[in-house]
């Protein structure tokens, strides 16, 4: 935090979790990470997942990293030497197959649940938003994302078993809250891969709304395909087909984002 050059706010960081695998939090990650940095947001997408989908998404090969997030939590490099630039306008800390086997290296270490955060709390004021991708687990990945955050913002599918599943992750957060990091707390629930024709999606959608109130963003991500064929292009959809629906509903997420929290944008004139 010392030796920056200007003592600006330090970035906000969000966690982008859910347990279950296939929710749209890599899609969510992704679009979010670029829809920011189009309206000239400084954002670092990191990747906590051995997947690597956040990464290949962001347009980074992840077969041809020479440091990755794993050297950075295993304390092998400085957090700097393995961020990369992406083609979408922000900044990557990549993911690739070394990250599975820091699981279980990391238990040996010191201050095991930290590591990201001390490697974040490095970059001082260099980003104003850091979104983290989590693995589908709530493992020791997810733990140190939600050990270097102070915000978690969950993906949800509106469908019947979406709702059983999100007391597990309220209580993680909650654990984590109450024993490891006093400012985490949850930015909001977004619907996502929302289908309307289905009255089933209407009814839990409405559900989350009673239960959660302004927790829900107003914003809901609809299912549309162009957001799915996006990755395999090396970019984010809102990049690769900004008008289509998907790619509007992440641009008018992050817009929602950007009022609720007062981030300065610095628009980038091209
Ligand atoms: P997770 O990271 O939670 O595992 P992903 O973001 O990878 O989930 O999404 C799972 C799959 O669903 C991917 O194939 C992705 O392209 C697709 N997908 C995600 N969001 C949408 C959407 N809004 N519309 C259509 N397909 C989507
Ligand atoms: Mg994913």
């Amino acid at each position: 935090m010392s030796g920056q050059a200007s003592a600006g706010p330090l970035a906000q960081v969000f966690v982008v979790a859910n347990q279950k695998g296939g929710v749209g939090k890599t899609t969510t990650t992704v679009n979010l990470a670029a829809a920011l940095a189009k309206q000239g947001v400084r954002t670092l997408l990191v990747d906590l997942d051995p997947q690597g989908n956040a990464t290949m998404g962001s347009g980074v090969d992840k077969s041809g990293l020479g440091q990755s997030v794993y050297d950075v939590l295993v304390g092998l490099v400085e957090v700097g030497q393995a961020i990369v630039g992406s083609p979408a306008g922000y900044d990557v800390l990549p993911a690739n197959r070394d990250l599975a086997g820091a699981e279980v290296e990391l238990v040996d270490l010191e201050s095991r649940e930290h590591r990201l955060a001390q490697a974040l709390a490095s970059l001082g004021d260099r980003y104003q938003m850091v979104l983290v991708d989590c693995p589908p687990s709530l493992s020791m990945l997810t733990l140190n994302g939600l050990c270097a955050a102070n915000g978690v913002i969950i993906p949800m599918q509106c469908e019947y078993f979406a709702l059983e599943g999100l007391s597990d992750l309220v209580n993680s957060i909650k654990r984590v809250h109450a024993g490891l990091n006093k400012r985490l707390q949850i930015i909001g629930l977004l619907r996502v891969m929302f289908d309307p024709r289905m009255t089933l999606s209407q009814q839990v959608s409405e559900q989350l709304e009673r239960h959660f109130g302004r927790q829900v963003f107003q914003t809901v991500i609809p299912r549309n395909v162009r957001l799915a064929e996006a990755p395999s292009h090396g970019l984010p959809g809102v990049l690769y087909d900004p008008s289509s629906r998907g790619s509007v509903a992440y641009l008018n997420f992050a817009q929602e984002l950007i009022d609720r929290l007062g981030l300065d944008q610095q628009k980038v004139t091209t």
